[in-house]
């Protein structure tokens, strides 16, 4: 009870420290209750290769989690003893990257294994930026030093494949219970190291429905403008897997509680606050969430079209009432939008100029006389555009039918296509939305746009 006791003072003791918890407590397989049938066949090779040379080897974090949790792991991360240079020499494809923090990919066939080195247990000599955010840190450490630089205890625990037991360093077993989120060591520091981590909090707490322990959590909304000063590339990739974790619409809601979106989708405040906006946004996070959860692809251009066409068309509008032809006014709106967005949240070229596509693509879906729906029907992103012209009509932005009209363009044969064209378009679309849209353009824009 005493020892207990001492050790519970020593732990927090420790916690203020950094975490650095030497000895873990191990638990074995009646204990944690991992099923070996949830391990990768890779994962296995990895470890075991890495031990048959003489080397420490675990799976760790995220995949540790899913497996405490029952869940199939998407990935494998893996920790080991070895360096970088030791790792990549045991394996026939493998290749050392990243800056900030070396890793060691090793691949078989499409199958991508990450293996980290344990770092050591001090930032301190670290080189950091003048908001202290840790810019490059190489130092290689003891597993008890590796497990205190993890984020969060969940995310801090070892699974040897061989023995088939956990090793966990700060508590992690009984948090996962507990479904709660807890920062290793002091939540102030750990965020000014590494702002990103506010970002990380919110998509677990989100993703594995899990409450974020109060001390963890207070500093969110006082040091959330750190965010601003993490390279943009890094912090889109960070919300590119949120918005892709399955709980999009969840770690959204989050995101805006604990007021971290300000700097991440500067425009998203205020496409949320009209309601049109925010019905179009929850139905394409929804659209998303299922998209994950069956196993399709999400392609990133549609869902940050998605995330910013309300703005889009905010701009649009007002450059056709400064007198603007629609398609030129289209682009510069287009332009505007992706350039706002670029300081806090580098859109890739690539994915910036998928965006662009299928908003250009959206009043082509209003001509439906002529050569122009077959054309349509070549073009190399239709079925995103059309998609997204579904969400349009789903929202309330535009009337259904020109959805319906395009469904039943694409699925019919040839003599049900031309029927299509010839039947008279209805209202909102095509030649007389034209005229309407002449003479009345703020009007005209709200029920054609
Ligand atoms: P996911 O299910 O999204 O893959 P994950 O926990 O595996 O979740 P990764 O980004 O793959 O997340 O990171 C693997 C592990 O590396 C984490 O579990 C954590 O232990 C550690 N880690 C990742 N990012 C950070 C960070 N910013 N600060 C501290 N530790 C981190
Ligand atoms: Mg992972």
């Amino acid at each position: 009870m005493i020892k207990k006791f001492i050790r519970k003072i020593l732990g927090v003791k420790n916690q203020a420290e950094g975490g650095a918890n030497r000895k873990p407590k191990v638990l074995g397989p009646k204990e944690h209750g991992i099923d070996p049938q949830l391990l990768s066949a890779n994962a296995i090779r990895v470890t075991q290769t890495l031990q048959e040379h003489g080397f420490k080897a675990f799976v760790v974090g995220g995949a540790v989690r899913d497996l405490l949790t029952g869940v199939k792991p998407k990935d494998f991360d893996i920790a080991t003893n070895a360096t970088p240079e030791q790792v990549k020499r045991l394996f026939r494809r493998a290749f050392i990257i990243g800056k900030r923090f070396q890793i060691v990919h090793v691949m078989f066939g499409q199958d991508l294994l990450e293996v980290t080195t344990f770092r050591g247990a001090s930032s301190e000599g670290a080189p950091k930026d003048e908001h202290g955010r840790v810019l490059r840190d190489n130092t290689f450490g003891e597993q008890h030093e590796d497990a205190a630089r993890r984020d969060f205890t969940v995310n801090a625990m070892y699974y040897d494949p061989a023995n088939q037991t956990v090793l966990d360093y700060h508590g992690g077993i009984a948090d996962i219970r507990k479904k709660v989120l807890r920062i290793i060591g002091v939540p102030e520091a750990r965020y000014r190291e590494d702002p990103v981590r506010m970002l990380r909090v919110v998509r677990f707490a989100a993703k594995l429905e899990f409450s974020i322990d109060p001390a963890t959590r207070a500093p969110i909304t006082v040091m959330a403008p750190l965010i601003n000063n993490v390279p943009a590339a890094r912090v889109f990739d960070e919300m590119l897997k949120l918005l892709t974790s399955g709980h999009a619409m969840a770690c959204l809601q989050q995101l805006r509680k604990e007021g971290l979106h300000h700097g991440l989708l500067p425009l998203l405040d205020v496409v949320l606050e009209q309601p049109m906006g925010e019905k179009f946004v929850t139905l394409a996070l929804t659209n998303t969430d299922q998209r994950v959860h069956q196993g399709k692809r999400i392609s990133p251009g549609f869902l940050f079209a998605a995330l910013l066409w309300h703005q889009v068309l905010e701009k649009w509008e007002a450059y056709k009432v400064a007198g603007e032809f629609p398609i030129p006014a289209l682009h510069l709106a287009a332009d505007d939008v992706l350039h706002a967005q670029t300081d806090a949240l580098a859109i890739q070229r690539k994915i910036g100029s998928d965006m662009r596509d299928i908003w250009a693509m959206q009043p082509r879906f209003d001509k439906r006389a002529g050569k122009t729906p077959y054309k349509m029907l070549e073009h190399e992103r239709m079925r995103a555009g059309y998609d997204f012209l579904l969400l349009r009509c789903a929202s309330g932005e535009i009337d259904a039918e020109i959805g319906a009209w395009w469904t039943a363009f694409m699925e019919g044969d040839s003599e049900q296509r031309e029927a299509l064209i010839n039947s008279k378009p209805k209202a909102g679309s095509g030649e007389a939305a034209k005229k309407r849209r002449r003479r009345a353009p703020r009007k005209a824009a709200a029920s054609e746009a």
